[in-house]
């Protein structure tokens, strides 16, 4: 018995890509099929995550036409690609697939590279990441910020593979797992690899965009980061109580040296660039320090309040 795959797409305003992407996905599916690597039963899902475009009504109509390979999800508003991804998965995983791959719907990452990704699963892997050979692609302050992003986690301690991307596949017992984490603000691509299991990786090129605009601006992924970084280490508010100790102990020796100075030197009056310099450096890091305690705070506050991760308006299966 070959397996179920589900292919998910979150889609956000891809009515120029659905169309382009559902056949060059379908004919993959097919092939996969054919060569009786996957069951006929397997199927694409599209997720609209709030498109204001014609998007939803594309994804029916494929459905319409192909009810048993095109199943679609329809969010109330737009939730971010991360829900749109996991509410794919977890509705896949209630339509008994046996495994997962996420591609983006403008089919950036290389389509063809799904049959790996299925022969990888079948030797054993519960996890297949797909990594990005390059950043060909990306502008030069996306290239920058993502560089610097690893580099921050991987110094944090956080366990995350350069370059990896929601390009992935994973089987029914990594889905199992994932649905134990009960979080609001998810960040899948940490999540993936902390939870064990047996991992592989399949290496893509990454094509440029043919239709639409990226979903992306450099503050989106900016949030992102952020909220990847404050879900998944704890050690910048270590940093911040160490810098306070630091400063203490700096503030302790300059007391003693002004007061020696006040008291035995008599050269109080001199030094006020020392103080000007000082009183900002303090208040500056002070901002700082507040700010990435603030960064936690807001995390607790949307985790806290436990609302849902996203609302689904309608489905068609
Ligand atoms: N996307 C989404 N919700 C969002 C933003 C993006 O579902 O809020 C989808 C988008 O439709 C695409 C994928 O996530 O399928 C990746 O987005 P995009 O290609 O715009 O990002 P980029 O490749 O530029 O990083
Ligand atoms: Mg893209």
């Amino acid at each position: 018995m070959q397996p179920t795959l589900a292919i998910i797409v979150p889609c956000l305003n891809e009515e120029d890509c659905i169309m382009f992407t559902y056949q060059k996905l379908d004919k993959i599916l097919k092939n996969l099929v054919e060569s009786n690597s996957i069951s006929q039963n397997s199927f694409i899902i599209f997720i609209d995550d709030g498109s204001s475009d014609n998007t939803w009504n594309l994804i029916s109509e494929l459905n319409k036409n192909n009810p048993c390979n095109v199943k679609g999800i329809k969010f109330s508003r737009n939730f971010g690609n991360q829900k749109a991804i996991l509410a794919g998965i977890l509705e896949s995983y209630n339509m008994q697939a046996d495994c997962f791959i996420t591609i983006d719907a403008d089919l950036q990452q290389d389509e063809n590279k799904i049959e790996e990704f299925i022969q990888k699963y079948k030797n054993g892997a519960n996890i297949v990441f797909g990594i990005r050979n390059n950043r060909k692609t990306d502008g030069f302050l996306k290239k920058i910020t993502a560089l610097a992003f690893y580099k921050i986690m991987n110094l944090l301690g956080v366990n995350i593979k350069v370059n990896h991307s929601d390009y992935r596949l994973i089987d029914r017992s990594a889905v199992e797992i994932l649905q134990q984490y009960r979080e609001t603000n998810l960040f899948l691509r940490c999540i993936f690899n902390e939870i064990g299991l047996k991992k592989d990786y399949v290496f893509f090129e990454v094509k440029p965009r043919k239709k639409g605009k990226s979903k992306y601006s450099i503050t989106d992924l900016m949030s992102l980061a952020l909220s990847g970084i404050t879900s998944f280490s704890i050690v910048p508010l270590r940093i911040v109580s160490c810098i306070g100790l630091f400063m203490s102990l700096i503030s302790f020796i300059i007391g003693i040296s002004a007061f020696w100075d006040y008291y035995y030197l008599k050269t109080t009056v001199s030094g006020w660039t020392t103080i000007v310099v000082a009183l900002g450096f303090i208040g500056g890091m002070q901002i700082l320090c507040i700010g990435i305690i603030g960064e936690y705070l807001g995390q607790l506050f949307y985790e806290i309040k436990a609302r849902p991760r996203y609302i689904i308006e309608t489905k068609c299966s």
